[in-house]
């Protein structure tokens, strides 16, 4: 049967470059059972904190009242009341600030509420003109890539880049190039930045604000490894927030992907918009993250956990992985960008002789997954050398695996020169 799709279904039967790669990804996964997946955001599964999860879950299955509450009954369009409470005092008193529950809403995944979010605020206006997201900063997060409903959605501009020492390497906003045109709807950047473990100083962020205000558009931070929960961050850093933010967390990232939980914090006006939205599109969000998460919140232990437990056992694995590096790749010509939060090491190698998509397809072959660097550079309007000189790699993974795949990854690059 041949079906007639609209002009969205069209886009969606569409080979899109990131679908193509991420089934790629899984047919490899199938297809070579050890293969080293150095490739996902898949968080690493930390059995101790896993356990902590497993009891707040049991609590819940075995209670029948609360049973009842999380799993046998539609939460309001608004995402679970008393989650919202725990969620608007935990973060009122980490950025100090008044947050009310009227201030937070709950998606099924950030993925969705940035799905959500980017359509409420770019495309086409009620005047016929068209309104774009701007990142501010690439490379940028390889999700947000296929979310616009309509063409050319995002806009995006090239950083600085400032070499550091001992093979190291920071982006920076490239402010004397930065353009907010009218056709800008709202600016968007992680942090941590996904791929790069960046984290934009405060400074850079409230210059993105002060720009944002003076155009009338919010600034949303994506805050899915960020501060103050999970806490992926490696360092002395602030979380920022102004009345202008639209600030979007994640559950993912504790160890928790599949309760598709995420958590919108910005004005009333974007929270109630984002409600009615997300009531067309799911009716209710799902409850398995308020459900593990709120007595944790109420009780104070999340922080804690994020800064004592899961923070700290990221970083083991980040230091062994640096470790490795110097070890490994002494005699190639590499950077990495300063790992400063999330679990990816972004390597540079400047005078790669094939793309990062062919190192990509050799890796492959002796059993290795990474992504290939262009796939984070969205909105871009030139070819960048820059963009096809980079691949993201996993730390996520046991010692072994992680050791092994960075000698594949040498190898495979030294047969190159
Ligand atoms: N934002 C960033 C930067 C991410 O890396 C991810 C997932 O990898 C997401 C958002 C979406 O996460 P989720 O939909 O699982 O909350």
């Amino acid at each position: 049967m041949s079906i007639k799709f609209s002009k969205l279904g069209d886009r969606f039967t569409e080979d899109s470059g990131i679908s193509s790669l991420m089934r790629d990804l899984g047919a490899a996964l199938q297809s070579n059972s050890s293969m080293i997946f150095m490739g996902g955001g898949n968080p690493a599964q930390f059995e101790s904190v896993n356990a902590i999860f497993a009891r707040e879950i049991a609590n819940v299955t075995s209670n029948k009242e609360l049973f009842n509450k999380y799993f046998g009954t539609y939460q309001s369009p608004e995402g679970h009341i008393e989650f919202r409470k725990a969620v608007s005092l935990m973060l009122s008193k980490e950025l100090n600030a008044e947050i009310s529950i009227d201030n937070i809403a709950i998606s099924n995944g950030s993925q969705s509420a940035f799905f959500i979010i980017f359509n409420l605020l770019a495309g086409k206006t009620s005047e016929g003109k068209r309104r774009s997201i701007l990142l501010p900063m690439l490379p940028e997060y390889i999700g947000y890539t296929d979310i616009g409903l309509e063409d050319n959605f995002f806009v995006s501009q090239r950083p600085k880049i400032k070499l550091l020492e001992n093979r190291f390497f920071k982006y920076e906003v490239d402010f004397d190039n930065l353009v907010i045109g009218e056709n800008i709807a709202a600016l968007c950047v992680s942090r941590p930045t996904n791929p790069t473990g960046n984290m934009l100083t405060i400074k850079e962020l409230q210059k993105l604000d002060v720009l944002a205000k003076a155009s009338n558009i919010p600034l949303i931070i994506d805050c899915a490894y960020g501060l103050p929960f999970p806490g992926v961050v490696y360092g002395k850093f602030k979380q920022y927030f102004s009345e202008n933010t639209i600030l979007v967390y994640s559950l993912a990232k504790l160890g928790l992907p599949g309760c598709r939980t995420g958590i919108i914090v910005g004005n009333p006006k974007i929270i109630d918009a984002f409600n009615n939205a997300n009531v067309a599109m799911n009716l209710a969000t799902s409850s398995a993250g308020p459900a593990v998460m709120t007595e944790m919140m109420k009780d104070n232990k999340l922080l804690p956990l994020c800064k004592d437990k899961i923070m700290p056992k990221y970083k083991v694995k980040l230091d062994m992985t640096l470790k490795l590096i110097n070890e490994i790749f002494t005699d190639l010509n590499y950077r990495i960008h300063v790992p400063e939060g999330a679990f990816f090491i972004w390597f540079w190698f400047k005078d790669l002789p094939i793309s990062s998509t062919a190192l990509y397809e050799k890796l492959k072959k002796e059993g290795v997954l990474v992504i290939p660097g262009d796939h984070f550079f969205p909105g871009v309007k030139e070819d960048w050398s820059h963009s096809k000189q980079c691949i993201r790699v996993s730390y996520t993974q046991d010692a072994e695996s992680i050791s092994k795949g960075l000698r594949i990854i040498y190898n495979q690059i030294k047969k190159l020169y």
